[in-house]
Order: C-alpha cells, then sequence, then structure tokens
C-alpha cells in the first residue's frame, strides 16, 4: 500500500479519461446519459445517488482511514444523521460522550430521543464509566477523541473490545485527530466520522461530512440511506475538500508543530491555571494518546487564573486569532466554550467550565501566533 501522503494525492484521483485532466473535474450535473434503456456508464445515473466528484471523495477518504467504503454529505451533521437513522430503531440506546461536540448531542438528545431513541453520557476517557453505561438495548458507543473542547482521550482499542461485548457499533468522531495522527478502524472502531468542514477541508470555506467503515455490508446500507435521506455533498462542496485532503498531512504537521510552542507559551503565563493537550505527560489520556495518535494535534485549550471575564477578554483583546467558532482551518481560531460552541450544554452533564478558551492553531508564522496570544493575555 502507498504511503499516506500518496493516498491522500491519487487514491481516487485517476485524471479524467477523456481529457487528462489531472484533477478529477467538478461534475456540475444532475443527470447522466443512457447508452440505451439501463445502459449507465460506470453506474451514474443520477447524482443524488452518485457522482463523480464526490465519487472520488469517497475514495480518498476510505484510502486514508482504511476502509473498505467512503460516503460524503453535505455536513458533518448530515453525515451523522444518516448514520443514526441506518444503524438506530426506536427503543435503542446510545453512550455518548459527556462533552461530546454539542451538535452531536443535540442531535441525539433533542432530535433522536423523539423518535424513541435513549442516550446516556459518559466519561470516555474511562472505560469502566462507558462500559457502566451500556445497556441491554445499547446500539451505538459514540467516542470523540480527543473532544471538544476538553481535549479528553479515549482508548479506541479498549472501548471497541467493550462495543464487541455489547453487541453495539464503536463509532469514532476522528474530527479533531484526522487520519494522519489516528486511524480509528486499525483499532476496532466501525464507523469513522468526520465533520470534513474541519482539518480534512482545511481551509474555512466549505461545510461538509463522511462516514468511512470497513464492513461493506454496513457500506451498503448507509449508501442506500445516504441516497434514501439525500443529504449529499454537492460536487463543488466535494472537490474543496478532495483539494484539501492532498495537503492534510503537511497541514497537520505544522499545527501539530505551533500548537506545540502555543502549549510552551501557555505553560509559563502567570495567568494561565491549566493547558490542555493531550501531548503534554501530565495530560491524564497521554498514554493512550501516545499509543493511538501519531501526533497530538491542532487543538489547544486553557483555563484562566482569574475566571470566566479573563476567559472572555482574552478572546476579545486577539487579533491575529479570528474569534470565531469552527476550527481545523489553515487561520488561527480562539473561543470561548461556555458562550460560544457549548452555550447550548449550559445546565446539562455537557457544561463546560467558564475560565476555558479554546485555541485552533493555524499554521501562520509561528512567532506572530505567540505574539499575538502573549498581547491577548495582558
Ligand atoms: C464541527 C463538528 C461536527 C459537526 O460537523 P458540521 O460539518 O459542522 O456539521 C461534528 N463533530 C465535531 C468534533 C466537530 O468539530
Amino acid at each position: 500500500m502507498h504511503g499516506f501522503e500518496t493516498r491522500a494525492i491519487h487514491a481516487g484521483q485517476e485524471p479524467d479519461p477523456r481529457t487528462g485532466a489531472v484533477i478529477p473535474p467538478i461534475y456540475a450535473t444532475s443527470t447522466y446519459a443512457q447508452d440505451g434503456v439501463g445502459g449507465l456508464r460506470e453506474g451514474y445515473e443520477y447524482s443524488r445517488t452518485a457522482n463523480p466528484t464526490r465519487t472520488a471523495l469517497e475514495e480518498c477518504v476510505a484510502a486514508l482511514e482504511g476502509g473498505s467504503r467512503g460516503l460524503a454529505f453535505a455536513s458533518g451533521m448530515a453525515a451523522e444523521d444518516t448514520l443514526l437513522r441506518t444503524v438506530l430503531r426506536p427503543g435503542d440506546h446510545v453512550v455518548i460522550p459527556d462533552d461530546a461536540y454539542g451538535g452531536t448531542f443535540r442531535l441525539i438528545s433533542k432530535v433522536a430521543e423523539r423518535w424513541g431513541i435513549s442516550w446516556t453520557p459518559a466519561a470516555v476517557a474511562s472505560v469502566a464509566s462507558v462500559r457502566a453505561a451500556v445497556r441491554p438495548e445499547t446500539k451505538v458507543i459514540w467516542v470523540e477523541t480527543p473532544t471538544n473542547p476538553l481535549l479528553g482521550v479515549a482508548d479506541i482499542a479498549a472501548l471497541s473490545a467493550v462495543a464487541r461485548d455489547a453487541e453495539a457499533l464503536l463509532v469514532v468522531d476522528n474530527t479533531f485527530a484526522t487520519p494522519y495522527l489516528q486511524l480509528p478502524l486499525s483499532l476496532g472502531a466501525d464507523v469513522v466520522v468526520h465533520s470534513t468542514t474541519k482539518y480534512c477541508g482545511g481551509h474555512s470555506d466549505v461545510v461538509g461530512g463522511v462516514l468511512v467503515v470497513s464492513d461493506a455490508g454496513l457500506g451498503d446500507e448507509l449508501a442506500y440511506h445516504q441516497n434514501a435521506i439525500g443529504a449529499i455533498a454537492g460536487p463543488f462542496d466535494a472537490w474543496l475538500v478532495s483539494r484539501g485532503l492532498k495537503t492534510l498531512a503537511v497541514r497537520m504537521d505544522r499545527h501539530c508543530d505551533n500548537a506545540e510552542r502555543v502549549v510552551d507559551l501557555l505553560l509559563q503565563h502567570p495567568r494561565v491555571s491549566q493547558v490542555l493537550y493531550p501531548g503534554l505527560a501530565e495530560h491524564p489520556g497521554h498514554d493512550v494518546a501516545v499509543k493511538q495518535m501519531s501526533r497530538f494535534g491542532g487543538m489547544v485549550s486553557f483555563r484562566m487564573v482569574d475566571g470566566e471575564q479573563a476567559a472572555v477578554d482574552v478572546c476579545d483583546r486577539a487579533r491575529l486569532f479570528t474569534l470565531a467558532e469552527s476550527l481545523g482551518g489553515i487561520e488561527s481560531l480562539i473561543e470561548h466554550p461556555g458562550r460560544m460552541t457549548h452555550a447550548s450544554a449550559a445546565g446539562s452533564a455537557l457544561e463546560v467550565p467558564a475560565d476555558l478558551v479554546r485555541l485552533s492553531v493555524g499554521i501562520e508564522t509561528v512567532d506572530d501566533i505567540l505574539a499575538d496570544l502573549r498581547q491577548a493575555l495582558g
């Protein structure tokens, strides 16, 4: 098998057979001419069902995650919704991380619940707490690792054993780590989910999602529902994500380099009470992170000695860091999870500390990133 960077650039990306175009074109078409009734060219019939630009992305992402099938959607949430509606029935139960991505929490607790799905939050960093949350009706164990925004680490291999015992699927949201840093399917996960809006797209110019599986039968069921539900990635969006994936490896290396320098600065700063980064030896998930990740990513969170207002002030004072939700793009972003991405979790089991600041460390010149952070911290 070719190396990661080679697959990122070539998997599913053969030059166009008609013109030799090196990059697969954006097939902006809804339908396909048939050579006689039922005479489909390469199986293409209607673009909700399949489109060559989307196929190129789906093959590439499957090759990067080491799966047999990739499926591309209009957003990460569309991918998650299609997955849940494929594998769950009324009466089923889901174990979700107690600091799950807010949209995932909302989809399961507010939308799926009305369709008869029950759920239990668990601290996924603790295998015992996930095991304790499992019930006879559990069909899905949902894991994010590292988690958002607390950067907790879940042991994918250990949780895959819990899922096997429970006859449940282990779903891993690999958005933060990306396949360059972590390969959940190789550790026993059944499904990988991405918001490709983040590192996979990587340029903050597209919203998208993917699912990747190893099992061909599950892949077929998901493809059936992808077509039946219709929340597909359009050809231009699929093309943007494919373009992003080609540079994923070099971008992730730089995100990691810059994040490590940011962590060093924060650790020495007197106004910072705690730095959350899986690469730190004192991080409770460090040993597991070392086992399952090649590096520790571009997301860094920290807490301020002086509480909530100090955290909000840092966000307001940052200038090179853009104050914005989302993450994983080339530009550095800063946010206050308690009032922004995780505001909807206030008062729930998923509430985050008020003195917390989350950084998505970009790939600008590292000295500029550090200087901005220094002035913002005051
Ligand atoms: C952004 C995000 C999602 C949702 O993806 P969208 O593309 O915004 O729909 C899911 N999981 C994680 C970890 C995310 O960061």
